[in-house]
């Protein structure tokens, strides 16, 4: 463990007095059962940075227990509007650390720091926004079509398994806590291996809460092994899970087995659509950040950008200039404004990609290289912004999810091809539509197969929005009150009002 992991005072609960991160199970820090710890590095340097307990079956078995036992036993019987109070007190305790919170993600995940300020002040939102949804949660009675008077009942599906990925480890670390929790469920989380850290140290600022010990469980692991148990664990009712698209097919399979309930948020190719009468200054700055926020490790990154033929040339000369000028740096220093990739394997990818990229016959503009940063930055894990031009869309840089800063531009003619284009895909995650004709706004955002469309904007979010993917991109919704739909379970309850039930054996 470095100096600087061990001097976090975020992370002095989850050390304790050890050298390896804990598991935080049963509402305490515990080794992993079988003592296997990771590295996690810090992508800026590519120097591991905290060292974290492995969690392996049987500590995802004790887990689902514990879980299990707070969600019949003392969290179950925790009221709403006192859930209500927990999810405010803990905004308030991720607003109150969110400096600390940011350079903590930052480290972890090479993002640059304007990048999780932001990100934690919206991980605030998101507590803020589902204490006021608990209260909001109801079932209905029903208009009597016979004897009976029937109601319905909202309840917690029970035990709520969450994988997340690496991307936006407190973001989506939120995005499955609050509606759990709102919902009345308890919760395991397995955070990505690469991230696990601020999932932890938020677990760690939780305590103070006196949550009813298995409520939340952090349990930082490996995808196929403590991944894999929570999917397959017959104690775990349902799986949220955000991530690739291959791992969430496995995942498919393996929820079926137990017919446990799932909601999945997977992978993006997106198109970001340029008309000619658009503002294009606009579209320029907005699209490079649709691409380039977040390096470009974004399931919803603007990969596709279809540009209307009059204005490609100057689209594509003004998007090389922005990509040019996008300061690549470590992710701790506030004047970075794109920072690393996660890993090593992700930079590599990235570089196949754009090796192939340029097999297929696209015109590599500009990027297309590591910047070659110096001192402590020379091992970080950085790519530069880089720009496709006359890409085709059955090229596989344009069919397949690269989740780095690179993207393809295409033309088109009119409006009927931007959509055939923008639809021509396996996934259907989000897209983006720029024009100054409100007419062909609205046609567009409507002929898009996509969860979310962007007008005149690109790459928004809050937390009273639905979530989520068309086709391969995914199933279920998060975020908005939609999302307690897959949080929560309808009981129908009958009560016959008739004095005397007739008796159906009577003739
Ligand atoms: P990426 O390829 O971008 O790392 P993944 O889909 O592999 O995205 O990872 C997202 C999350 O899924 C991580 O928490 C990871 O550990 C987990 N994961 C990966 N493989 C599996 C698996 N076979 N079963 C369960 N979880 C997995």
């Amino acid at each position: 463990m470095s100096a600087t992991a061990a001097a976090d005072p975020l992370l002095a609960a989850p050390l304790g007095d050890g050298e390896v991160l804990q598991l935080f199970l049963d509402g305490g820090w515990a080794p992993a059962a079988d003592g296997a710890s990771f590295a996690s590095e810090d992508p800026s340097t590519g120097m591991p940075w905290a060292s974290v307990a492995e969690a392996g079956p049987v500590d995802v078995d004790r887990a689902v227990q514990a879980a299990r036992r707070a969600f019949e036993g003392a969290w179950g019987s925790v009221n709403a509007a006192d859930r209500a109070r927990i999810l405010w007190r803990t905004a308030e305790l991720v607003d109150r650390h969110r400096d600390a919170l940011a350079q903590l993600e930052s480290r972890d995940n090479g993002k640059a720091i304007r990048e999780t300020r932001a990100e934690i002040a919206g991980v605030v939102r998101c507590f803020e926004f589902f204490a006021g949804v608990c209260q909001g949660v109801r079932g209905a009675t029903l208009p009597r079509t016979g004897p009976a008077f029937v109601y319905t009942l909202r309840e917690p599906v029970g035990v709520v398994g969450a994988i997340t990925p690496w991307n936006s480890p407190l973001v989506m670390f939120a995005w499955k806590v609050c509606p759990a929790l709102a919902g009345g469920n308890a919760i395991v989380v397995k955070p990505a291996e690469q991230t696990s850290v601020s999932a932890l140290a938020l677990a760690g600022l939780m305590r103070e809460l006196e949550l009813p010990a298995g409520t939340v469980n952090v349990l930082p692991g490996l995808g196929p092994r403590a991944g894999a148990a929570l999917a397959e664990h017959p104690g775990v009712d349902k799986i949220a899970f955000t991530g690739s698209t291959a791992v969430g097919r496995e995942l498919a399979a393996t929820a079926a087995q137990t017919l446990k309930l799932v909601t999945f948020e997977l992978g993006g190719k997106s198109a970001n659509i340029v008309f000619g009468d658009a503002d294009l200054d606009a579209a320029v700055d907005r699209s490079a950040f649709g691409i380039f926020s977040a390096a470009g490790q974004s399931c919803q990154a603007a990969s596709r950008m279809l540009v209307e033929r009059s204005v490609k040339e100057e689209f594509v000369s003004r998007l090389i200039a922005k990509a040019e000028s996008i300061r690549v740096g470590g992710a701790l220093d506030v004047r970075t404004q794109m920072g690393a990739q996660v890993s090593k394997r992700q930079l590599e990818q990235i570089e196949r990609y754009v090796a192939l990229g340029v097999e297929e016959g696209a015109q590599l503009c500009t990027g297309g290289v590591r910047p070659g940063l110096e001192g402590e930055l020379a091992g970080g894990f950085f790519y530069t912004p880089t720009v496709f031009d006359q890409a085709e869309n059955t090229m596989r840089i344009c069919r397949e999810e690269i989740f780095g800063p690179v993207t393809a531009v295409m033309s088109f003619e009119d409006e009927q091809e931007a959509l055939a284009l923008a639809n021509d895909s396996d996934y259907g995650l989000s897209g983006a539509v720029w024009t100054s004709d409100v007419k062909r706004a609205h046609r567009v955002a409507a002929g898009l197969r996509c969860g979310m469309v962007w007008v005149n904007s690109y790459r928004t979010w809050s937390p009273i929005t639905p979530f989520g993917g068309y086709k391969q991109s995914g199933y279920g919704r998060e975020n908005g009150v939609e999302v307690m739909e897959h949080y929560t379970q309808t009981k129908s309850v009958w009560v016959d009002m008739q004095d005397r039930i007739p008796d159906w054996y009577a003739s």
